[in-house]
């Protein structure tokens, strides 16, 4: 059904409305269930449901293409997959045009929050959001479910590879999923301190998945991507589908930030006092005026205190950036 087992290609061909299809391979089933949506389901029981995103925000190229070699391997019975898997490419139109997103950014979209907009986006978050709770139901109940939405930041970081882990409304963080994000070559988690409307939150909250959104170095246009860069990660995914089986290693190294305040464009006057070259998790001294606008400003606190995400392009009222601070990874509660 898709030439050369090459499902990306398709799915940029095919960006909406692709005919829903089944095909029979040796040892599972793989169901086109919609544009950029694929079901993997093993003829034998399997104990892990895992959800692969990419592309929710289209521009981020290198998780899509990371995916689709995994999803190709598959499909060539190259690679083994003893995982129920479900592959979503997100936003395709703009991946189409090389865009973050043709109407509304759609990670801002989920939860419901799309039922309050219009246009694609709101659409297709609405589709996606469906087709993870069928996924996740439709599998045993024991079934470990995971989902690892994977993206590509706007800016540079000191951490180039980092994840954020929703908030979990007082619950304990994985050991076992931090081992495996600290061996996927991920070197930073942030903690969600909220709610929010993103795809990872969806999961973790409306289907006590273990999920998180992974940022995997800066964007690049398709075929620009240095996969070797991605290595560590598509090995433990790799292994984590043919194995079904997640390492039994301990992180040691990866650094913990927590958000202690977050910064809001409050007028059209709002200035964040960096440079272009800003990367993520830039730390400051403390008394260092972050921002200022006619109606307030933001001192740092504590020298290192650092900021995350800064965007001021954006309309009045939202968030400008995440200030975090680093806590120790022996305080967290994890079980
Ligand atoms: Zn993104």
């Amino acid at each position: 059904m898709i030439k050369q087992h090459d499902f990306l290609a398709f799915s940029l061909a095919n960006p909406v409305n692709a005919q829903a299809h089944m095909q029979t391979y040796n040892g599972f089933e793989a169901a086109l269930l919609d544009t950029g949506v694929l079901k993997i389901e093993p003829k034998q029981e399997a104990s892990v449901s895992l959800v692969l995103s990419a592309g929710i925000h289209g521009n981020e190229t290198a998780p899509m293409e990371l995916v689709n070699q995994i999803l190709k391997d598959i499909l060539d019975q190259a690679l083994v997959c003893s995982v129920r898997l479900l592959i979503i490419f997100g936003n395709l139109p703009a991946a189409n045009v090389g865009q973050r997103f043709t109407e509304i950014n759609m990670n801002r979209l989920f939860s419901g929050a799309w039922k309050k907009e219009q246009g694609f986006e709101a659409e297709r978050a609405g589709y996606i959001e469906q087709s993870i709770a069928d996924f996740f139901e439709s599998g045993p109940a024991d079934a470990l479910r995971l989902h690892y939405d994977l993206h590509t930041a706007i800016r540079g970081s000191k951490y180039p590879k980092f994840a954020v882990y929703p908030f979990l409304h007082d619950e304990a963080y994985s050991a076992e999923q931090l081992g495996f994000l600290e061996a996927s070559g991920i070197q930073a988690i942030l903690l969600s301190h909220q709610s929010t409307t993103t795809l990872s939150y969806f999961s973790s909250n409306q289907h006590q998945a273990q999920s998180f959104t992974v940022e995997l170095g800066q964007v690049a246009g398709f075929g620009e991507n240095d996969l070797t860069k991605l290595t560590a990660i598509d090995r433990t995914l790799r292994h984590l589908i043919s194995a079904a089986d997640l390492p039994k290693q301990e992180a040691k190294q990866i650094k913990i930030f927590q958000v202690i305040d977050m910064l809001k464009k409050d007028s059209e006057d709002y200035q964040l006092n960096i440079d272009d070259s800003f990367e993520n998790f830039t730390g400051f001294e403390a008394g260092f005026t972050l921002s200022q606008s006619s109606v307030s400003n933001y001192v740092v606190q504590e020298s290192g205190d650092a900021l995350v995400f800064p965007n001021i392009k954006l309309p009045v009222g939202q968030r400008a950036g995440l200030m975090v601070r680093e806590v120790a990874l022996k305080e967290l509660n994890q079980v």
